[in-house]
């Protein structure tokens, strides 16, 4: 597996494969050809499907310019290595082209030019839960501890701005009022939420408050703000929200709640790895059911709990959100994703209890339940997976 530097990316919403990454390919391929007048942008299946809803063309215009480059929207054409295809040609003044690239942006912010992910740079020597909890309970480790072994030492620096960054989005998100962007004219809720759930005590307070922090973060990442991938831009407000909970409302210190950072990522590491983190190959399973196996995981190492039961909340956090389908209305990350970030949040929130009150002891285990989303990924029509041509998206379109 790869270091968990990559399930934690820092850019700008709203979507960690039709933001992210086409932004970073767009500069890639402008610095490679910078004697090149003109550029063509040819933007295939479901990239195409939801591009300008997730600002698609936004992120490509502001590396070339409106000017230098023409977007071609290829939405029922998807080419054979993965859904989420893109290709530039860069021209000369006389329209020739000087070069093309094709690449594939792959979930989580990652390009890929063959659609596979690359297994280049793995730094752990182990991929699945089963062999990782079995090293933790053997060596009397801990996740994160697991973590620190194989990563380099300014890990701990780098989780360190991924958690300013997440508190930065989180808060600000709290602040802000007024209408996301995008055809659905959709209010802010985060505001609003907070000051009533302000307004409750004791547990009631800290549940209401739990669906406020996620909404903050992940209204910020629907209006294009800066967010950090957990493990994606859609999922973006599940763990801050929960991290955020254990900081402030049960005064957990910086130094456990990177802690907590590092399992977290190693739960998404294990999902991308032996499954998909990318909405447009497996659905929302693998979007906001990653984020809440990640922040249940998280949630159980703060409160005390064994490898074991960690281990168990992860797999709580995936196995009832299984089959869950992506179908973002109008191509827009806000209806249902934005809710979904709330619900995934104070879905880990309960993950914990409920591990919490077993002993780890449970029949299913991580790596089946994540073999399961993958199978069932594959399964559901593509029409469910980030096309936003069925479910909610459809009929909400012909409502
Ligand atoms: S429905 Fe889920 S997978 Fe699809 S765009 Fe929204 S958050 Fe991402």
């Amino acid at each position: 597996m790869e270091t968990v530097r990559n399930i934690f990316k820092i850019g700008y919403g709203p979507s960690s494969s039709h933001t992210m990454a086409p932004r970073r390919a767009a500069e890639l391929f402008r610095f490679a050809n910078a004697t090149a007048v003109k550029f063509n942008v040819t933007l295939y299946g479901s990239l195409a499907a939801t591009g300008r809803g997730h600002l698609t063309d936004k992120a490509v215009l502001d590396v070339f310019g409106a000017d230098n480059v023409n977007i071609i929207w290829e939405p029922k054409v998807f080419l054979p290595q993965h859904p989420n295809g893109i290709k530039f040609e860069a021209l000369n003044a006389e329209g020739q082209v000087l070069s093309d690239w094709t690449t594939f942006s792959i979930g989580g912010g990652d390009l890929s030019d063959t659609g596979e992910r690359r297994k280049g740079a793995d730094i752990y020597p182990m991929s699945t839960m089963s062999d990782i909890l079995k090293w933790c309970q053997q060596n009397g480790r801990t996740f994160w501890e697991f973590v620190a072994l194989y990563e380099e030492a300014d890990i701990w620096d780098y989780l360190e701005e991924v958690w300013n960054v997440m508190k930065t989005a989180l808060t600000h998100g709290l602040e802000e009022e007024g209408v996301l962007p995008g055809e659905l004219h959709l209010p802010r809720k985060a505001a609003a939420f907070y000051t009533r759930a302000k307004s409750f005590q004791g547990i009631l307070q800290r549940r209401s408050l739990v669906f406020a922090y996620a909404l903050a973060v992940a209204e910020e990442n629907a209006a294009g703000n800066k967010i950090v991938t957990a493990p994606t831009c859609g999922s973006c407000g599940v763990l801050p929200s929960v991290l955020y909970n254990c900081s402030v409302n049960y005064e957990f210190s910086d130094k456990k709640i990177l802690r907590a950072l590092a399992t977290a990522g190693l739960i998404g590491n294990i999902i991308k790895e032996n499954a998909s983190i990318s909405g447009a190959e497996v659905g929302c399973q693998g979007e906001i059911g990653s984020a809440t196996s990640m922040a249940s995981a998280a949630a159980v190492q703060l409160f005390g709990g064994t490898v074991a039961q960690v281990e168990y909340a992860a797999s709580i956090g995936m196995e009832h959100f299984l089959g869950l389908t992506c179908d973002p209305v109008c191509g827009l990350v806000q209806v249902p994703c934005i809710e979904r970030n709330a619900f995934g949040a104070a879905r880990a929130m309960d993950a914990n209890m409920y591990a919490m009150l077993a002993d780890g002891h449970h029949l299913i285990s991580f790596d089946v339940v994540i073999e399961a989303m993958k199978r069932t990924g594959h399964d559901i029509p593509r029409l469910y997976k980030e096309t936003a041509e069925g479910g909610l998206a459809a009929l909400m379109e012909n409502d």
